[in-house]
């Protein structure tokens, strides 16, 4: 299978993982920042996808507070990718050629 140029693009800022779609789109897996969180979101269909946050859990098992977010956060990127892979094996929406829509807007200023 040959690459696309979406597996060649820079990662958009914030993004840990990326999964290509069948679509030729792909699922990101991105870090929210300040929150010690991630999430997932398609960029063919733009569902998204949020982890539970398991920080209480983690705080319910004695663990300090900053264990506890990493233990939480873990999880979260943990769960995302399961989603991020499940999503991008069936989703079959093309992501919206924003390149393209660049080029054409350049050229007419
Ligand atoms: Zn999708």
């Amino acid at each position: 299978m040959p690459n696309t140029t979406t597996g060649q693009t820079a990662w958009p800022e914030g993004v840990i993982a990326r999964y290509l779609t069948v679509g030729n789109a792909t699922t990101d897996i991105r870090v929210i920042e300040g929150r010690c969180l991630v999430n997932a979101a398609c960029t063919g269909c733009h569902v998204t996808y949020q982890p539970f946050d398991y920080t209480g859990y983690f705080l319910d098992s004695e663990y300090s507070l900053e264990e506890a977010e990493q233990k939480a956060l873990a999880s979260a990127q943990q769960d995302s990718a399961k989603w991020a892979q499940l999503h991008a094996e069936k989703c079959r929406a093309m992501p919206r050629p924003a390149a393209a829509d660049a080029t054409v807007s350049l050229r007419s200023t």
